[in-house]
């Protein structure tokens, strides 16, 4: 039994320590998933708000003018009169507008980390071509989604936001079907994922150990309050049984085991009364061993007390559940019969009676051969319906018929009228 109590507790302890930690875990690890996707877009935000920042400043000049090199060579989609100048010192130089100078900056970052580029659906120059992801994601910012997008494909960070027509842009884009202020690209962004994995696996090995060790101290937890649960409850049963215990002691004769003189009478008066209400029929016997002082001048008392827990057996050996018997004081016993006439309580009486005479005891203290023989007078009296009496008085009446038992020479019983 203990050992399925015990059992039953670590299980019901690791299911709840399981589901409180394992979905706490879990939530945990998908609000570290969904930080992964937050630094990704920061850092997409941040380089795309420095580039924005970039082309502002080019557009605020007009463009800006740079040396012909092999690298840079004046912008074939760039149809303005003075695209090409020569400077005082008779150096080339051509106009690098806000597009270009992307396309540029795109170029000296390719093969590293970052990439950087723009992203059209109508593009002028073909590198800036939307590849398939973009294609995806471009359609969005024309429906008028404003917000970045950032997405993980493969093991590389997608992230795009859209780039609204400039004024500067109209020179190459005055032919689009776009208009000033509508998205005709965005700055697509792409970074390896390993880095922001590399903190969030760090996050949930940390998370782990943490986790790990809720778990134990939830678990033990649990296990210290059900020790305590079932010490107290112990502690608790062991007090009742006590005070039951103690309950008993007060209500038994210690002798005999039978109820003591008090707790016969408030059982007794609760039987009267019930048999009151019910209006049935009720017997009182009065029992007192014949010259039992003789047996314990001759055997001794110890002798005596084994005479009378020996007579209380058979007595209770003629007698139902339901009746109530009760060591009156000494060697007389008194006992109430609910449900029984004055005829029934009588035949009851005298099977005890008896019972008793034929006794045959063999006294443990007792070394002599000879048999002790007792007999017992009774005095019966039953509850009249028409009189309305307590439960004193029907054993006082008891008591008086057993006095005319013993006057009339003991042995017998004889009913109070
Ligand atoms: P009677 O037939 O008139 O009742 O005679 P009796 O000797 O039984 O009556 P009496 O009242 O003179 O004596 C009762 C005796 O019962 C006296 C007492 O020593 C004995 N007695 C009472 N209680 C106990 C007990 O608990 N143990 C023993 N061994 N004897 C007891
Ligand atoms: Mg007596
Ligand atoms: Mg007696």
């Amino acid at each position: 039994m203990t050992q399925i109590k015990w059992s039953f507790a670590v299980i019901t302890n690791l299911l709840i320590s399981i589901v409180v930690v394992g979905g706490s875990w879990l939530m945990t690890q998908s609000d570290l998933q969904r930080s992964a996707y937050e630094v990704a877009r920061i850092k997409g935000d941040s380089l795309f708000h420095l580039i924005k920042t970039t082309r502002s400043w080019n557009s605020s000049h007009g463009g800006v003018y740079v040396p012909v090199t092999v690298g840079t060579q004046p912008n074939v989609y760039l149809d303005t009169v003075d695209r090409d100048v020569t400077d005082s010192l008779g150096r080339k130089l051509t106009k690098v507008n806000p597009a270009y100078m992307l396309r540029q900056i795109s170029d000296q970052l390719e093969g590293g980390d970052v990439e950087i580029r723009l992203a059209s659906l109508q593009p002028i120059h073909l590198l800036n071509a939307a590849d398939e992801w973009e294609k995806k994601m471009l359609p969005l910012f024309e429906d008028g989604q404003r917000d970045s997008i950032v997405s993980l494909e493969g093991d590389t960070f997608r992230f795009i936001a859209p780039l609204p027509l400039e004024q500067s842009c109209l020179s190459c884009h005055q032919n689009d079907k776009y208009q000033l202020g509508e998205v005709s690209g965005g700055i697509s962004i792409s970074f390896p994922a390993q880095q922001i994995a590399q903190l969030v696996d760090g996050l949930v090995a940390q998370s782990k150990n943490r986790y790990l060790l809720v778990f134990c101290s939830i678990f033990l937890l649990g296990m210290g309050m059900f020790l305590l649960a079932s010490f107290l409850s112990k502690k608790l049963a062991n007090s009742a049984d006590y005070a039951s215990e103690l309950l008993q002691l007060a209500n038994l004769d210690s002798l005999t085991g039978v109820l003591n003189h008090r707790a016969f009478i408030e059982n007794s008066e609760l039987e009267f009364k019930r048999s009151q209400r019910r209006g049935s029929e009720l017997s009182i016997l009065m029992l007192d061993l014949d010259h039992f002082k003789k047996v314990n001048d001759t055997h001794g008392h110890q002798a005596g007390d084994e005479v009378l827990i020996s007579i209380v057996d058979q007595i209770r050996f003629n007698l139902r559940d339901s009746d109530v018997l009760g060591r009156w004081g000494g060697e007389e016993f008194c006992i109430l019969l609910p449900d029984t006439s004055e005829k029934s309580a009588y035949q009851i009486a005298e099977r005890i009676r008896i019972t008793i005479e034929k006794m045959t005891l063999n006294l443990v203290q007792d070394h002599s051969e000879e048999n002790i023989s007792i007999t017992v007078s009774i005095g019966s009296a039953e509850r009249k319906k028409s009189q309305s009496s307590v439960v004193s008085e029907q054993i006082k009446k008891a008591d008086q018929a057993l006095y005319k038992a013993k006057n009339a020479g003991r042995n017998q019983t004889l009913v109070f009228y």
